[in-house]
């Protein structure tokens, strides 16, 4: 069976990232354009492509006739790309799902400096979120001089150990030529999975929600609301029953939603039971009008038959990142600070209420959290009227 993964292709427009994705991405995009256009539109991921395995010499190639000696191969994976523009911040890029992606490509171009403010920014991220499998693919060599792509080499080389991935490969590619893809697609191919997440408790992190019908359909033609977005953890099956946090604001309290699992989709067609590793996009039996406009964008949906932790504030164990506390928020987190806290697709305004050594009491004033023991808590303070990545921990309470 083949395994899915969702990777996180990280880069401007200018770094060539386009051109890159449509590289990798081109023979099954158009082969499976057809089938999306039928189904419930998802609009969530980004792109897709296949990767094979030599059944004769072992190569990754994106074509089930391997790239290298032309035998055939056998499907080994399905990547989802999933989409974050270089131009969207950083809170953005995390809320778009950086907590279900596996591994990130990250595209650095030869012609500028290394690293540009945002390249730094993209791998704080990807440390903070615990990423660990990391490619870069070095673009524009192409209009530079040999002596310049090689001094740009030697600066990533250098950004990248300096933020303690050594063993990272940088891969100069040519994407409209098709050179090196191949390359990159082994690197992708190595990415590890985590441990076993299916074995775990089922979470969908929703990061967009829609209403499918069109203006004027009918009561009885009515298609229920669609939440879209990816499993961190556990199995999700057509039927299944579920629910969905925080849910409705009703009378002062928030009351989650119970609905069915009436269909799933996922960038490759329909699917009937689903893993972690692919954007979905789930159709329920929920009034349409919930799910509207992103509504429910931030939800977190869980099985009904295992209910998680659901309060107004939270404990966290909490590791800051000690060197920028230091240069740049100049002192450690403070009683009383509000502070900006993502816990799996939501983003909430805080409190600490309390603090000691490493373990903060977070307290939300207008919100209600759902979440399971263990689940990551990423932290920003604010700084000069902006929020900045400060650390992150690990709810304990
Ligand atoms: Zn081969």
């Amino acid at each position: 069976m083949a395994e899915d993964i969702i990777i996180d292709i990280i880069g401007s427009f200018a770094d060539g990232k386009t051109t890159l994705v449509r590289a990798l991405t081109s023979e099954s995009t158009l082969r499976h354009s057809e089938e999306r256009k039928r189904g419930i539109t998802i609009r969530l991921g980004y792109a897709h492509f296949f990767i094979y395995k030599c059944t004769k010499c072992g190569a990754f190639s994106r074509h089930e006739k391997c790239e290298v000696c032309s035998a055939n191969g056998e499907l080994y994976r399905r990547v989802s790309i999933i989409d974050s523009p270089g131009h969207k911040t950083l809170m953005t890029i995390m809320l778009s799902g950086a907590a279900l992606t596996s591994g990130a490509v990250l595209v650095i171009a030869a012609n500028q400096k290394c690293p540009q403010p945002q390249t730094e920014e993209h791998l704080e991220a990807i440390k903070i979120m615990g990423i660990k499998n990391i490619v870069v693919a070095q673009t524009k060599i192409d209009i530079v001089g040999a002596e310049r792509a090689k001094q740009n080499y030697a600066e990533i080389k250098a950004f990248l150990s300096k933020n303690g991935f050594d063993n990272v490969k940088i891969i100069p590619v040519f994407s409209i030529q098709d050179i090196n893809i191949t390359d990159l697609v082994q690197e992708i191919a190595g990415f590890k999975q985590e441990e076993k997440l299916e074995n775990k408790t089922m979470e969908m992190l929703v990061v967009r929600s829609f209403d499918v019908n069109k203006p004027g359909t009918n009561i009885s033609g009515l298609n229920g609301g669609v939440v879209g977005g990816g499993l961190k953890s556990g199995n999700m099956a057509i039927g299944d029953k579920i629910t969905i946090y925080p849910g409705v604001f009703i009378k002062n309290t928030w009351k989650p939603i119970n609905t069915k699992v009436v269909q799933i989709q996922s960038e490759f067609g329909m699917e009937t039971k689903v893993g972690p590793g692919l954007t979905i996009g789930v159709k329920t039996n929920l009034d349409p009008a919930l799910s509207r406009r992103d509504n429910l964008a931030g939800s977190l949906v869980t099985a009904r038959d295992s209910p998680p932790m659901f309060k107004n504030s939270i404990n966290v164990k909490y590791s800051p990142m000690l060197e920028k506390e230091k240069a740049i928020f100049k002192r450690s987190i403070q009683k009383n600070e509000t502070i900006l806290v993502n816990v799996l697709a939501s983003k909430i305004l805080g409190t600490v209420s309390s603090l000691s050594n490493e373990k903060l009491t977070v307290t939300f004033a207008n919100a209600q959290l759902a979440y399971y023991l263990g689940d990551k808590a990423i932290i920003s303070r604010k700084i000069e009227n902006v929020w900045s990545l400060a650390g992150f921990g690990i709810i304990y309470d």
